[in-house]
């Protein structure tokens, strides 16, 4: 058999719940089943199909059975009760002890998987559902942050894995986001142990710590300052929790959280980028003019987007929030906040918040 064998048509078959021989024939009219039935009873499209299944399943039968059949169907034999289709398999995790204790904010995800109806489970389920079984025993003692150590959430407080990703984060800028939240960026305590190369910070030569990188060295605080300064124009005070645990989106502000996360986002990547180019090349840029030449080029992308589809309405809905990075003058060109390398109109407002350092 060739047709009947691949598996687009084996599950063709079986939602028209024909799973052996007999179910081919019909009783009724005491012939095989009509092509056109089938296609009919399979949610096919043609019957060009059905008709080669028919045609490799009766040439694949012994002359015996053959006779037989024949002899059933002549014979008006009752219709035998249908086949109930196949058995529900229900694939879940196996309830078992860890042999390691279980971290309180585990990685592991485990526990929460439902068992799932096996033919219908999504493929992106069972994918979890393998990974997360196969690695289970190291997941299970492992944090699903390493911040949890680092910068322990303050009350109510979570990392917001769904926030690090929208319609407004490019793909790459997310996934450098997403990494952080895990830990799982070079730095070099970590890499001074495969390779020859210092453990100090490039910057500041001081030993390079996962937090030392992205919260603490003496670089960063420019940025930082920059970053509370454009989160207070949301009503929001900028944290090195909020900065690497990200914002809940909520539907109320949603606009506001998005925008803000992605203003969260492209500031880490420029730390990321800054910290690659200066190992690479020696090169020394200062990661807050980055990040506005960031911010700048994507609201100026944007809106010339916006300009050429006569959609700058929907440009200020998302971008000119309380006019906190960007406006639309009346004739309608683009204005940049000074903040973010735009002309300043007056004195620069002095920042409100000091960033302090880890203790
Ligand atoms: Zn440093």
């Amino acid at each position: 058999m060739q047709v009947a064998e691949s598996c687009s048509v084996c599950q063709s078959l079986i939602l028209a719940e024909v799973t052996r021989v007999g179910d081919l024939l019909d009783y009724d009219r005491g012939d095989w089943l009509d092509p056109l039935t089938l296609t009919w009873r399979s949610a096919l499209s043609r019957p060009h199909t059905p008709r080669r299944v028919l045609q490799e399943v009766k040439a694949t039968l012994p002359p015996a059975a053959r006779v037989y059949l024949d002899r059933v169907l002549l014979k008006g034999t009752p219709r035998p009760p249908s086949t109930p289709g196949p058995p529900d398999l229900l694939i879940g995790p196996l309830p078992r002890r860890p042999n390691r204790p279980l971290h309180p904010f585990t990685a592991s995800r485990l526990h929460e998987l439902q068992p799932v109806r096996f033919q219908t489970a999504p493929r992106k389920h069972l994918y979890t559902f393998v990974l997360h079984t196969l690695h289970a025993l190291t997941l299970v003692s492992r944090p699903d942050t390493k911040w949890r150590d680092l910068l322990p959430p303050l009350e109510g407080e979570q990392p917001r894995w769904a926030s690090l990703y929208s319609t407004l984060v490019p793909r790459p800028v997310g996934d450098i986001s997403w990494r952080l939240l895990h830990g799982a960026v070079s730095r070099g305590t970590y890499l001074a142990r495969f390779n020859p190369i210092p453990d100090t910070c490039p910057f500041c030569g001081v030993w390079e710590t996962l937090a030392h990188v992205y919260l603490e060295c003496a670089r960063l605080q420019l940025l930082f300052r920059l970053l509370s300064n454009l989160l207070l124009r949301f009503w929001l005070h900028f944290s090195p929790h909020l900065f690497i645990y990200a914002l809940p989106v909520r539907g109320l502000t949603k606009s506001r959280d998005l925008l803000v996360n992605l203003l969260l986002a492209l500031a880490k990547t420029a730390i990321y980028k800054t910290r690659e180019r200066r190992l690479a090349d020696g090169v020394s840029c200062d990661c807050g003019a980055v990040f506005r030449s960031s911010v700048h080029s994507r609201i100026r992308a944007e809106f010339l987007w916006a300009a050429s589809t006569d959609s700058l309405d929907a440009f200020e809905e998302w971008w000119v929030l309380s006019e906190a990075l960007c406006s639309v003058s009346p004739s309608g060109s683009l204005c940049f906040d000074p903040l973010i390398g735009g002309e300043s109109k007056g004195p620069q407002p002095q920042p409100l918040l000091l960033w302090a350092p880890l203790p």
